[in-house]
């Protein structure tokens, strides 16, 4: 069996050679110097409007229709190394690629401080993606960047709480009207009495409109969420 296991890897290296996804170099997926041209947003804006705001803010006006009542984004999905990396973690379904993506929002929490926010008295929820995706990608990406995040700081998830009751078309190619109906109620909170009066920070890899990170924090809210703060990789 190992020697089987052995010839199979031998295969995918050679199918898929390790290189770093910024600059090729070999046995690496990404590389120390590619990991530090990686920019962490420092920018004040509101996630949804764009308009100034402070850091992980949501402005006066778009708080009105937010279950949310904070949105840090790391960085941006137009960094060209993270973009890749990202890009490769998820659809080349390489796991090794969890830990420097991990290391980027760990590295943006000390950076702004939050890593004093961030403690046991939250919980973390990563957005679940449906059972028939999960199994054709056999991981949820979500699930393994905030296990770096939860290792960190001490801060527990609670998984299998946030279940996506159908499969939705991709977002990418929707306009933000089609996604908000798209996205309608997908989420549906399965235990109730473990979110009640919980802090929780709602994790997503990648943020665009907001509409999947709103949908689902309603869903939490409803179940008796107490406060709902969202963790973003990348803007788009
Ligand atoms: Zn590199
Ligand atoms: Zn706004």
């Amino acid at each position: 069996m190992k020697i089987f296991k052995k010839i199979i890897n031998f295969f995918l290296d050679l199918l898929f050679p390790i290189e770093c996804v910024g600059c090729q170099k070999e046995n690496i997926w990404l590389c120390e110097e590619c990991f530090k041209k990686i920019n962490l947003n420092l920018k004040n804006f509101c996630p949804f409007c764009g308009k100034p705001a402070r850091m992980g803010c949501i402005c006066q006006q778009c708080l009105t229709h937010s279950p949310l009542k904070n949105i840090f984004i790391v960085s941006f999905y137009n960094e060209k190394i993270l973009k890749q990396a990202i890009h490769v973690f998820k659809y080349n379904n390489i796991r090794d690629l969890a830990k420097p993506l991990g290391k980027i929002i760990i590295n943006f929490l000390y950076q702004s401080k939050l890593n004093f926010l961030f403690n046991d008295s939250y919980f973390l929820i990563p957005i679940s993606l449906h059972r028939k995706r999960l199994f054709e990608r056999g991981f949820n990406q979500s699930e393994l960047l905030i296990r770096e995040i939860a290792q960190k700081f001490k801060i527990s998830i609670l998984n299998n709480v946030l279940k996506r009751k159908r499969n939705t078309q991709s977002q990418t190619k929707l306009k933000e009207k089609e996604r908000r109906k798209n996205i309608k109620n997908v989420f549906i909170c399965l235990q109730p009495e473990i979110i009640k009066n919980k802090n929780i920070i709602l994790f997503d890899d990648i943020l665009t409109t907001g509409s999947t990170l709103k949908e689902a924090a309603r869903a939490l809210k409803k179940a008796g969420a107490k406060t709902i703060t969202g963790l973003v990789l990348a803007k788009g």
